[in-house]
């Protein structure tokens, strides 16, 4: 197993403390950065690492900053996503329970890149701990100097308030979060404009995941050239892959992107629970599964786009062959359906009738042209739906029909259908 990084202070019970955490070099990436880069060099330093959003599309995140107008006199925001969400997903969890100062850093860093002065912390409103200890690492880092004003006597200012999430999934989604912020009913809304350039109350506005600002400190204290020997070239540094479902060794693992599925599942999840896999979902529940026979696909960006699914939150869910496919979609979709918040048509009304044949195929009363009539919905509201969750819903219900239909044909009783 290469370094860890990330998860290097995970079994140290005092790692959340900020003594424990500058032993370990903690916030020597930010000094480098005060004192070393001004502001668009860090954020040409980001965009040369490759560093991408580790919240689930990938995007480049240099990139990202760069989309921030700077002559645009209206205050900059920065967002931290830690309304993790996605079924299967932990990884941020951890980090902001064990380890928040790293979160804080490469929050300080990358409000320096944009210009931000205040930034906002949204935590899914569950997560008391996490909620907690951030609030713990803020006042620490605000008492020796990381935050507030003039930070290490640079000039640059910052205060995080922590925003408390009410338990939608779709605030997950960020423009839904900056309405939640703002006080309104969490509902996403058209892009463009991107929240880069009209975010929060309209304003330049970044919207990063905790993992994603997490790898910032240890990029400028170790340097690019570290952070891109670990990983493909176009997916590098460290990563975090959360292990669930039916593996003997479930938990949070830091391995470099690029690991083919079916060697993770054996030798980091301990194999199968029971016999031997017959399916995987690589990068939580929005992510198309794959049967065991496609197992050798590689897990970092590109390959799994590539194979007809995502990387996305990187929750990797085994199944045995204890598990019926049809029940795992129904499950699936019945999340989905009550996680819609009910803007658009498709979405709303397309996943209320797939649960609905599904919850008959399982009860055995299915009828000839059930899965059909699920391929239609799938594909009313696949690209048709107003954010991912429709299109994740679709998506990850089409390859369940794709790669185990006969489990659906199986489950259909012979006395409902018409010969
Ligand atoms: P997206 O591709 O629309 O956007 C990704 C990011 O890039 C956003 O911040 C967006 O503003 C920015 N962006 C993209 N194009 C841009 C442009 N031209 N200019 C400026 N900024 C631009 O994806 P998304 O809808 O934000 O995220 C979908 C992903 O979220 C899915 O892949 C899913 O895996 C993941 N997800 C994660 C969780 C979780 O708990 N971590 C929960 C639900 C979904
Ligand atoms: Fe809401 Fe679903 Fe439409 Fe997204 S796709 S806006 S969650 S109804």
């Amino acid at each position: 197993m290469s370094e860890l990084m990330l998860l290097k202070n995970i079994d140290n019970p005092d790692a959340s403390r900020i003594e424990t955490y500058e032993k370990s070099g903690g916030y020597q990436g930010l000094r480098t950065v005060l004192r070393d880069y001004d502001p668009d060099q860090v954020i040409e330093t980001v965009k040369s690492s490759n560093l991408r959003g580790r919240g689930g599309a990938g995007f480049p995140t240099g990139l990202k900053w760069s989309f921030v107008p700077k002559d645009n006199p209206l205050p900059r925001y920065l967002c931290c996503n830690a309304d993790e969400g996605e079924p299967g997903t932990f990884k941020d969890r951890i980090l902001m329970e064990r380890d928040p100062h790293q979160l804080i850093e490469g929050m300080v860093i990358a409000a320096y890149a944009i210009g931000c002065k205040t930034a906002y912390l949204y935590i899914r409103g569950e997560y008391d701990v996490s909620i907690e200890h951030c609030q713990q690492a803020i006042d620490e880092a605000h008492a020796l100097g990381y935050l507030g004003q003039n930070i290490l006597n640079s000039g640059h200012s910052l205060d995080i308030h922590i925003h408390k999430g009410a338990g939608a999934y779709i605030c997950g989604e960020e423009t839904a979060l900056l309405e939640s912020i703002e006080g309104k009913r969490g509902q996403p809304k058209l892009k463009p404009p991107f929240p880069a350039v009209a975010g929060l109350y309209e304003c330049p506005t970044v919207v990063n995941n905790v993992e994603t600002l997490a790898c910032l400190p240890h990029l400028f204290r170790r340097g690019e050239d570290w952070f891109s020997s670990i990983g493909p070239k176009d997916a590098p540094g460290p990563k975090l892959f959360g292990l669930s479902g039916h593996v003997r060794k479930p938990g949070l693992y830091e391995l470099p992107m690029g690991m083919p599925l079916g060697e993770m599942l054996e030798e980091y999840g301990g194999g199968a629970l029971n016999g031997a896999f017959k399916a995987a979902i690589p990068g939580g529940v929005s992510a198309p599964m794959f049967p065991s026979d496609l197992f050798d696909v590689k897990m970092d960006f590109g390959s799994l786009a590539a194979a007809g699914s995502m990387l996305g939150s990187a929750a990797v869910i085994g199944l045995d062959e204890t598990a019926s496919i049809p029940v795992v979609a129904r499950r699936i979709t019945e999340f989905f359906n009550h996680e819609s918040c009910g803007k658009c048509t498709p979405c709303r009304e397309g996943l209320t009738w797939a649960a609905k044949i599904l919850r008959r195929i399982e009860a055995g009363q299915g009828q000839v042209g059930d899965v059909e009539q699920l391929e239609m919905l799938c594909g009313g509201i696949f690209g048709k739906s107003f954010c991912a969750l429709g299109d994740g819903a679709a998506w990850a219900l089409g390859a369940t029909i794709k790669h185990f239909r006969h489990e659906f044909d199986a489950l259909i009783a012979p006395q409902t259908m018409v010969s």
